[in-house]
Parts: structure tokens; sequence; C-alpha cells
């Protein structure tokens, strides 16, 4: 054991990019609220990777965008709290396209950190681009990024990759004692958990005009004697007239949402789990620090 690497791993990234896959991948297990659109995670979260020799903590930082509510300005201290201390950065980013905007952003922010940790590129997605569409996209990283970056290309969803980058982040980490137990994969809490993934389960049957009002809390996460998990979460939206796309008719729209929801909630928790959710319009919630604060979205201060 003398010679046990352990460390922290801030993954970083623009929205969408495919962070939480990969570490939910990387652990074999969905911790991580997954979604084609932007701005599932919104807090951050840590993945507990436990291997023979080494321990790897990956911090999943919310995505950084521009702040448009106060919302936003949380995310982005969140994220940039998350390289403080790093023993490495792990940026994520899409082989379809060229650097955005955000991309710029992030690697700009990546060097000016004062005290910069080793800087890892990893190209995702590349199961969906030719390998000379991959090594452009590289390249036009590598000119942005401290010179000594390394860069792998990897597909979260396929696995390619994948081990050759996490021998390479174990290599980065410091000798020392693992952090958590071994058999410890997050530091949240079921509760928690279950509210990011009834909000998943919202995002993917919700249209467009919802979903960056979407918050979700769990009122109620109650184990029963016969095993059951009994759930009674709200979904918190702005508006009446989202609150009635949420509903949908008859009921339909929040039933397919708890279908969905329930399914996901009893593979995380291995459990039969009862549901019950209610649509509630909390005007402006974004914008109060109050509710905030009872979501969990908490600004550090
Ligand atoms: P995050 O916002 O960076 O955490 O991104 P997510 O993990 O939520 O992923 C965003 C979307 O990209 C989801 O629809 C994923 O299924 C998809 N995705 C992630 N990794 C891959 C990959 O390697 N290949 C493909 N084709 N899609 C991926
Ligand atoms: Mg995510």
């Amino acid at each position: 054991m003398t010679d046990f690497r352990s460390g922290f791993v801030a993954v970083i990234g623009r929205p969408n990019v495919g962070k939480s896959t990969l570490i939910n991948v990387l652990l074999g297990q969905k911790i991580a609220a997954v979604s084609p659109r932007p701005q599932t995670t919104r807090r951050r979260q840590l993945g507990i990777l436990t291997r023979p020799g080494a321990q790897l903590v990956f911090v999943d930082t919310p995505g950084l965008h521009q702040a448009r509510h106060k919302l936003g300005t949380f995310m982005n201290e969140e994220a940039e709290a998350s390289l403080d201390g790093a023993d490495a950065i792990l940026f994520l980013v899409d082989a379809t396209c060229d650097p955005t905007e955000d991309d710029l952003g992030i690697a700009s922010l990546i060097r000016k950190l004062k005290r910069r940790p080793p800087v890892v590129l990893a190209l995702n997605k590349i199961d969906l681009v030719s390998n000379e569409a991959a090594a452009g996209v590289v390249q036009q990283y590598r000119q942005l990024l401290p010179q000594e970056s390394e860069s792998f290309l990897i597909s979260a969803t396929r696995g390619d990759g994948l081990d050759r980058l996490v021998d390479f982040l174990v290599g980065l980490c410091p000798v020392g004692a693992p952090q958590y137990e071994e058999d410890q994969i997050t530091d949240l809490y079921e509760r928690e958990i279950a509210a990011d993934l009834i909000r998943e389960a919202a995002l993917l049957k919700l249209r467009d005009e919802v979903p960056h009002g979407l918050a979700v809390r769990v009122d109620e996460f109650k184990e029963r004697d016969n095993g059951m998990a009994y759930i009674r979460a709200t979904l918190l939206v702005e508006r009446d007239s989202q609150k009635g796309i949420v509903i949908g008719q008859g009921g339909k729209m929040l039933k397919q949402i708890g279908i969905a929801a329930r399914r996901e909630i009893e593979a995380m928790t291995g459990r039969k789990v009862f549901l019950e959710m209610r649509a509630k319009v909390e005007k402006g919630w974004r914008n109060r620090e109050s509710v905030l604060e009872r979501l969990g979205y908490r600004p550090k201060h």
C-alpha cells in the first residue's frame, strides 16, 4: 500500500459535452443526471472511483456559462472553486464542433489560474466524427491551452479511450491514503440524487419553454418497513403557464414524468419506489436567495 495514489480531478467543460455521462460510466453507476439539454447538473458533486492502488475523486462542476441570473453566478463560482486544490483539471470538450465562446472562456480561465494543476484535455463523442476531424479539433484546443497539456480522444458512451485516460490521471495524483471509503461513490444523499433524477426525467419529457425555469424539491423521502421508499416531490416552476405544461392534459405529463423518474430512482436505490409529485408556481425562484438556499443552490461565502 506504500504507493497508493489518491487525488481530486476537477471535471470542467461547457454544458452538454458529457461530463456527467463520463463520470457515471467511469463509476459504473448512475450518480449524475444526464440530459440532452444543457444545465442538467446544478450543484457540485463528487464521483469517487476506487480501484486497486488508487482513488480518483472527480468533481463534476456545473457547466460554465454566462451568468444571467443569480443561479448562473452561483454555478460559475462553484466551478471556479473546484479548480482550487485539484490535483488535475480534466477539460472535457465536444469533438463534433469547433471551440465555442464558452470553450474559449473556460480555456482562458484555466490559463489564468494562479496555481494551475496539470491540465488534461479530453475530446469526447469521438464516436460521432472521423479521426481527421477529431485531430483538427484537438489541434485548435492545443493552441488555447498550456503547452504541456496532454490530450486524449474518448467516447464516454462507447467507452473508447477511458482506461488510458484514467491511468494517466492516476499518474498525476500524489502518493497518499484514500480520502473516502472504497465503497463510497458519491457525497450526495439519495434524496438529492432523487431530486436530480426527477428533474432529468422532466427535462426529457418537456418542451423548450420550461426547462430553465424548473426546479425539483424533495419534500419527503422515507423508507418503509417493507423496504420500499416513499418519495414526495414538488416540481417548482416560475409561471402559471409552465405549471399547466408540467401537469399536462388531465395530469398526463406529470404522470409520465413520474413513471420515468420512478424507474431511474429504483435503479439508483435498488428499491421499489412510491413517488408522489405535484407542480407548484414559485414566482421568480431563480432570483430569490431564500428559495435557492432551500433547494441547496446556496452560494458559498
Ligand atoms: P454535461 O452537461 O457535460 O454533464 O453533459 P451530459 O453528460 O448531460 O451529456 C449531454 C449529452 O451528450 C447527453 O445526451 C449524452 O448522452 C451525450 N453524450 C455524452 N457523451 C457522449 C459520447 O461519448 N458520445 C455521444 N454520441 N453522446 C454522448
Ligand atoms: Mg452534467
